[in-house]
């Protein structure tokens, strides 16, 4: 699967927003976003008058570059959320927050969405007792994850524990640091959601 390898922190630039790409260098003085709150570019400072059109294509890339995710992969998490009966931009941010190197994240057990893809990737994770290293599974009510046995005492895993013990963890999941589990308690509602977008918009985009 095709993924961004270009520098992340000019992705936050671009946005306006911190997307915290980057972990732990996202909570200090040394993210550039603080340094530099324009976008990047030799014309980053100008004003410019956003149209309607390019608000929500900017919603979208916004979200996209959150979840880490390219376009196609995004485009069809919006046809299922369409699909699917509700609120379409409720749907989607909850499909995009279940997914399991989110999950991951979100539990602690990963510095930022990328660190907790590469350790999905790495199969470092199980779901219900199997293995799972596919970033994109999408994780159920009553789902139980946990660290493998063996990654477990490697020293990254310790690190992130640690850190994680100041994370909060949102209502929908439960998490046991000290035996590096989590749990899906129920499925995420919107306002379990602390992302700064507006999904209309991007519904709007998409529906034009
Ligand atoms: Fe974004 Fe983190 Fe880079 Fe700051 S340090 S610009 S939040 S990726």
């Amino acid at each position: 699967m095709a993924k961004y390898t270009g520098p992340v922190c000019r992705l936050c630039r671009r946005e306006g927003t911190k997307l915290f790409l980057k972990g732990n260098r996202c909570y200090t003085q040394k993210c550039p976003i603080e340094k530099r709150p324009y976008p990047p570019g030799e014309h980053g400072q100008r004003r410019k008058k956003v149209s309607e059109y390019g608000a929500q294509l900017r919603e979208k890339q916004k979200a996209r570059r959150l979840y880490g995710l390219m376009e196609n992969q995004f485009h069809r998490y919006f046809l299922k959320a369409e699909k699917q009966k509700g609120v379409t931009g409720d749907n989607l941010l909850q499909f995009l927050e279940r997914r399991l190197d989110n999950t991951i994240y979100r539990l602690g057990l990963a510095s930022s969405r990328r660190e907790a893809r590469q350790l999905v990737r790495h199969g470092h994770f199980t779901v219900n007792g199997r293995k799972v290293n596919i970033p994109s599974y999408l994780v159920r009510e009553g789902d139980a994850i946990a660290v493998r046995e063996k990654s477990k005492e490697s020293p990254r895993f310790q690190e992130l524990a640690e850190e994680a013990a100041t994370r909060r963890v949102p209502d929908w999941l439960e998490v046991d640091l000290e035996n590096m589990t989590g749990r899906v308690v129920r499925l995420p509602e919107r306002e379990d959601i602390d992302v700064p977008i507006e999904e209309h918009l991007i519904v709007e985009l998409y529906s034009r």
